[in-house]
């Protein structure tokens, strides 16, 4: 390990913008196959659905993995494996996209579907909580190309089920963003804000800057991937104004081919420009790539000094819906490592 790498490891680093069932490595889905499959996958067979080039090759991949998450254990499973993913590299705190929308998808949309599902997430966190000292958060994700109406379903479930776990956090949405914008969830984001929900949304990673507006405009308090911002002067003025943390994640968008290559992301502009960007890996198995890494590569690839890493470990802490005082205990804390 290098002394750049032993460095980025000990920075105490949030994730935020991380999806469940993008931490399933090939050798999971593979256990996840053996449990459930009348012919199971082999490592190999496991391993190509890995292997896409564009972002409609991604979502069929996220199709296959999602499919195969069954049973409680079979979620407490790969969140324990993420969790213990998460503390080798450093991270003490992570907010956790589940695909809520997905999961009731694959159960004929019933209702009481979910319940049982989260018990099993909640044992984790809370083994990792006691084993690893790392905190999670969970976001509840509704799929922006389904209906509205299903992300009522799921955003309504954040709330209710909030009042019981304290370790739900907030709502997003992900999905097809060539297929639904914002605009139509707008009611639907004042309701959660108002249930205490903190909103997130993934907007500008397949679209232009004008979806970034739009999720500004409904409410939403961090944005995911916001590659678009870079075309529009006045937009990142505004995202600097108001200090909107930015959830980037560049190997994600080389793999799914909106960017040409981790040198050519904007994170390097934005960071220059002031705004609050935070590194993040989203869907780490399926890119190949993790968050360590991810510092890493704006190290090797964007020229990031040590001290600029020790900004966005910050900036990550800043960004995420910690407490205040559990916000400066990490931050006096990064300005120590050495
Ligand atoms: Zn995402």
């Amino acid at each position: 390990m290098t002394e750049t790498e032993s460095f980025i490891r000990r920075l105490p680093k949030a994730e935020l913008h991380l999806h469940l069932e993008g931490t399933i490595t090939p050798a999971t889905l593979k256990d996840l196959s053996a449990r459930h499959d009348a012919r199971p996958l082999t490592l190999r067979e496991a391993k190509a659905y890995y292997l896409f080039d564009n972002f409609t090759g991604f979502i069929e991949a996220f199709k296959a993995v999602t499919r195969r998450l069954i049973d409680p254990e079979d979620y407490e499973l790969v969140a324990w494996r993420m969790m213990q993913h998460l503390a080798k590299q450093g991270i003490v705190h992570a907010e956790v996209f589940i695909s809520v929308g997905v999961i009731y998808m694959w159960r004929n949309f019933d209702p009481r579907a979910f319940e049982p599902i989260f018990a099993g997430l909640e044992r984790a966190r809370e083994r990792a909580a006691r084993e690893l000292g790392l905190s999670i958060y969970w976001i509840f994700d509704a799929v922006r190309h389904f209906t509205v109406e299903e992300a009522e379903r799921v955003f309504r479930k954040a709330a209710e089920m909030r009042r019981d776990y304290s370790s739900i956090i907030g709502i997003g949405l992900g999905g097809d963003e060539r297929l639904s914008g914002s605009e139509p969830f707008r009611a639907l984001y004042a309701e959660a804000r108002d249930a205490g929900l903190r909103l997130t949304n993934h907007a500008g990673e397949t679209t232009g800057p004008e979806a970034i507006r739009e999720a500004l405009s409904i409410g939403s308090e961090r944005i995911g991937h916001a590659l678009s911002a870079v075309r529009d002067f006045y937009l990142l003025q505004d995202l600097k104004e108001r200090e909107v943390p930015l959830e980037l994640n560049p190997t994600s968008n080389v793999r799914t081919g909106v960017c040409a290559s981790f040198a050519e992301h904007p994170l390097r502009r934005y960071f220059d420009a002031g705004l609050l960007v935070t590194l993040n890996s989203d869907d780490p198995a399926f890119f190949g790539s993790d968050l360590a890494n991810e510092y890493l590569l704006a190290h090797t690839q964007q020229a990031f000094s040590c001290d600029e890493l020790r900004q966005l470990a910050s900036n990550s802490i800043r960004a995420s819906f910690l407490p205040d005082p559990d916000k400066a205990a990490w931050l006096s804390k990064i300005d120590s490592i050495r």
